[in-house]
């Protein structure tokens, strides 16, 4: 299978600004942001979708989450608050089959979930 948007943003072949990376996680700016803050924190392992998920993946989903709040507090907006947001296949709305949590905030946000 030829690699993701995000694989290839990893191996550095087309540009994104990136705001975090270790070796297991990457996280850049969305080319398309939602939000003042619109930040999509990424697993480099290319897991299609949570579906593609484990128990043994416990760790790396904890520390996707963990890596998300450590980044909101960097952005200043933990305290006001943000969103954490995963799509799943094609009624959640997922374009990049390459999972990620969207890290969103900076402004008050409503509870459309449609
Ligand atoms: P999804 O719809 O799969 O939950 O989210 C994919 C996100 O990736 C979208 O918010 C979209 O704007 C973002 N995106 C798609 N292509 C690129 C790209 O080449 N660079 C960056 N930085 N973001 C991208």
């Amino acid at each position: 299978m030829s690699d993701s948007i995000f694989t290839r943003i990893i191996k550095r072949e087309i540009p994104a600004s990136i705001e975090y990376e270790d070796d297991e996680i990457i996280a850049f700016r969305d080319i398309t942001p939602q939000a003042p803050v619109h930040i999509l924190v990424v697993p480099k392992r290319p897991i299609p979708t949570l579906n593609d998920t484990s128990p043994d993946d416990a760790a790396l989903l904890g520390r996707l989450l963990l890596t998300a709040r450590d980044i909101a507090v960097a952005k200043g907006i933990a305290e006001s608050g943000f969103r954490l947001v995963t799509n799943c296949n094609a009624d959640a709305g997922q374009t990049v089959f390459h999972l990620h949590v969207h890290l969103l905030g900076g402004l008050k946000m409503g509870h459309n979930f449609a």
